[in-house]
């Protein structure tokens, strides 16, 4: 039998070592600290679920479904509430609804744009004009990668970038449009250019009336995922608390930290350059859940996004009770507040106390007056969210060429930061080694 070691029991390792179990191949995970699961980590408590990592998936890449049903979670799949879905974003301290069907940036319905204070008429006029540009468009899109921020300027302009780019871009990957790569974060868009030059046909040519909700999560919180494939694993082949500085002697050595982990661990294992290629820049993130023990207005829909341009340290907010159903008690509400991008490092060394009552400051701000909350939850996860800069896949090429045949890497700092793609690639590994 191969000695096959892992580092790391986030998502991404503990997924491989489950899958190794499965097929019946031994193998020894390590994990730094006394928990597995990483980022994903889910709290209960008085019977709110609270997410502290990631809240659910993006329903349309199947692999974490998959491994839900395979952990016999099937019955505890849960779409989000797509019925009352509207995102907002904020201008001048005021909300603002994102217009009905906007993937991402893009819009399907170019009339659901008109009325909508979000966008001045000549950002209107840019969206209306991109359909009838799409052959100038597929010709100008470039050979090499580019910024999400060259993209999209190409086909809507500043203001699109600015409003709505930006800030959906900073919401979910804490992350610069002008430095993040487009073929690396949005390979779908890439595609679509290339195809039909208009994003705006290719995506009416695909929206389909039953599309199924955007996001799925687990009923009792993500952690059961966790939970479920640690339960599995036999006895002793687990080591906890234990922070691998040196690599262990074995036949195949598997790398699930985080990247800036790797670049000390991959010394050693593979040429300097190889380090070099890694993701150079990963951002931070503080997540603070207030927990209310009265229901109050709230507007409708998943919660709202906020602009680089406003004065305010928040990227996002959850209105977690009408985003996914089940995650706070009937009468109760559940707000989350997402620190990060620029600020997000800085922000980790606040104490809770002064992050919790920066999160409520921040709402009341923007939502309008609050209760008091019945208790708050802070996480901070410092350099999680490694940013996927232009080149990043050709880099990625090139970096797997220098690893030696017995080293793998696995994680959010290669081919995607989604649940989905971690387990994928983590199922796919461990299929491979056993093959
Ligand atoms: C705030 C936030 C919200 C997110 N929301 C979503 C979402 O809603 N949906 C989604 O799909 N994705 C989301 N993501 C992305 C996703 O959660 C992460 O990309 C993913 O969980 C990372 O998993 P991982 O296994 O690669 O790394 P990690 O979860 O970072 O796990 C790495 C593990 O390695 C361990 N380790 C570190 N150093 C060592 C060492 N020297 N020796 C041994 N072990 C070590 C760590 O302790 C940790 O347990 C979010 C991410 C963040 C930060």
């Amino acid at each position: 039998m191969k000695r096959i070691a892992i580092i790391g029991g986030g998502i991404a390792g503990l997924t491989c070592a489950w899958q190794l179990h499965q097929l019946g191949q031994p193998f020894t995970l390590y994990e730094a600290t006394p928990r597995l699961g990483g980022t994903v980590r889910t709290l209960h408590r008085d019977g709110f679920t609270i997410e502290q990592g990631p809240d659910g998936w993006v329903t349309e890449k199947p692999w974490a479904a998959e491994l839900a049903r395979d952990l016999g979670l099937g019955d505890e799949l849960t779409p989000s509430n797509d019925a009352g879905r509207v995102t907002w974003i904020v201008r001048d301290n005021k909300l603002m609804a994102m217009p009905d069907g906007m993937r991402m940036m893009v819009p399907t319905d170019l009339l659901a744009l008109e009325g909508s204070p979000l966008f001045s008429d000549e950002a209107r006029a840019a969206y209306a004009a991109e359909p009838a540009r799409a052959e100038e468009l597929r010709a100008a899109a470039p050979d090499q990668d580019e910024s999400i921020a060259a993209f999209v300027l190409r086909h809507y302009g500043h203001e699109v970038l600015n409003a709505v780019a930006a800030p959906l871009l900073a919401g979910v990957f804490g992350g610069d449009v002008w430095k993040l790569s487009v073929r690396a974060v949005m390979p779908r868009f890439v595609e679509m250019e290339r195809q039909h030059g208009s994003l705006i046909t290719a995506l009416q040519s695909l929206v389909r009336r039953d599309s199924p909700s955007i996001f799925t999560t687990l009923a009792s919180g993500l952690g059961t995922l966790i939970d479920r494939m640690a339960a599995a694993l036999p006895a002793g082949s687990v080591r906890m608390s234990a922070p691998i500085n040196s690599i262990p002697d074995s036949d195949h050595i598997i790398l699930a930290t985080p990247a800036h982990v790797i670049r000390t661990l991959l010394r050693g294992l593979a040429p300097e350059r190889a380090v070099e290629l890694l993701p150079a820049e990963a951002s931070s993130a503080v997540l603070v859940a207030l927990a209310f023990d009265e229901e109050f207005a709230l507007p409708a829909g998943f919660g709202f996004l906020v602009p680089h341009s406003e004065p305010s340290q928040l990227l996002a907010a959850t209105f977690v009770d009408q985003k996914f159903p089940g995650r706070v008690p009937p009468g109760k509400r559940l707000l989350r507040a997402f620190f990060g991008g620029a600020n997000g490092l800085a922000l980790t060394s606040l104490d809770d106390g002064a992050l919790a009552a920066l999160a409520h400051a921040e709402l009341v701000r923007i939502l309008g007056p609050l209760p008091v909350p019945a208790f708050s939850t802070v996480q901070r996860w410092p350099l999680s969210l490694p940013q996927y800069e232009v080149g990043h896949l050709d880099r990625m090429t090139e970096l797997a060429g220098l690893l030696p045949s017995n080293v793998h890497l696995l994680g959010n700092a290669y081919r995607g930061v989604g649940l989905p793609d971690l387990i994928r690639d983590a199922r796919a590994l461990a299929r491979q080694l056993t093959s």
